[in-house]
């Protein structure tokens, strides 16, 4: 079953053009990672996902589960499913992250036509979860990922997903400052959340994070489209080649 598709998707960020024509098909069951130079427009692809307002579709077409995905409000494509983990996740000083947790949980209910949780059932429910990511409770208590370290809010995210249990999880940049430790934590969190019926998209520069989470395509973007795709041993290779090489077979037309 697909879950996402693309098709020839062109977008600008402040009046600039940023993605130019960009295809991506994920079905049901599979796990992408996206690569590619700084400023190819991964970033960019993952929050017109997410619907942020500042990033102008001026082309093409993102359907996501048979819908129009672009007609969706962003809140709506949250309690659908769609997950952004951001590469700057945010704080949000005076909001408990319990209480944002809940919020975001029973929203999501909400719209399945189910009960929302009270906070006492709520909190069971979290305290499961959290040892997924080797998070202790006192992080429930504190502001929104304030003063988090890096790799806090990265599990935070990933807890965060644990509880969502989203159709269609972005990762952006998920293993950037993340210590090894913290990167297998993060990594096993969202291996235990794959299922036949959900699909992760991650966008990463590192090869080592598909050491943890084995993607089934690796895809290389640059200057705003995916130039190619292939398996797991593509991103090896463009570990020990870099990007330089598929750049100019691009432009020799190869
Ligand atoms: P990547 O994630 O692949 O490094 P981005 O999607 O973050 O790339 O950025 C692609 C290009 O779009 C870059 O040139 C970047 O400067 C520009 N860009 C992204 N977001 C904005 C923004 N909010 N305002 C202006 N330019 C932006
Ligand atoms: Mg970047
Ligand atoms: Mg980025």
């Amino acid at each position: 079953m697909s879950i996402l598709s693309v098709r020839n998707l062109t977008a600008n960020v402040a009046g600039q053009s940023i993605l130019k024509g960009l295809n991506l098909d994920i079905k049901a069951g599979e796990i992408h990672a996206i690569m590619g130079p700084n400023g190819s427009g991964k970033s960019t692809l993952s929050k017109i996902l997410a619907g942020h307002p500042a990033y102008e579709v001026t082309g093409g077409e993102v359907m996501y589960q048979g819908e129009n995905l672009l007609e969706m409000e962003p809140e709506d494509r949250a309690t659908s499913g769609v997950f952004l983990a951001f590469q700057y996740p945010l704080e949000i000083p005076g909001v408990s992250n319990l209480d944002f947790l809940r919020v975001a949980y029973n929203s999501k209910r909400k719209k399945q036509g189910l009960e929302e949780l009270d906070t006492f059932d709520f909190q069971d429910l979290v305290e499961e979860k959290l040892d997924l990511v080797k998070m202790n409770a006192s992080f429930l208590d504190r502001s929104v990922n304030e003063g988090f370290s890096g790799g806090e809010k990265k599990r935070n995210e990933i807890l965060q997903m644990a509880l969502l249990e989203p159709t269609l999880a972005i990762l952006d940049e998920t293993d950037s400052g993340l210590d090894i430790d913290a990167l297998k934590i993060v990594s096993n969190g969202v291996n235990q959340l794959r299922r036949p019926d959900n699909a992760v998209l991650m966008i990463t520069h590192y090869q080592r994070l598909l050491n943890y989470i084995v993607p089934d395509y690796v895809h290389v973007m640059a200057d705003g489209r995916i130039l190619r795709t292939g398996g797991k041993e593509l991103a090896l290779e463009l570990e020990s080649r870099g990007y330089d090489w598929i750049l100019e077979e691009e432009l020799q037309g190869v």
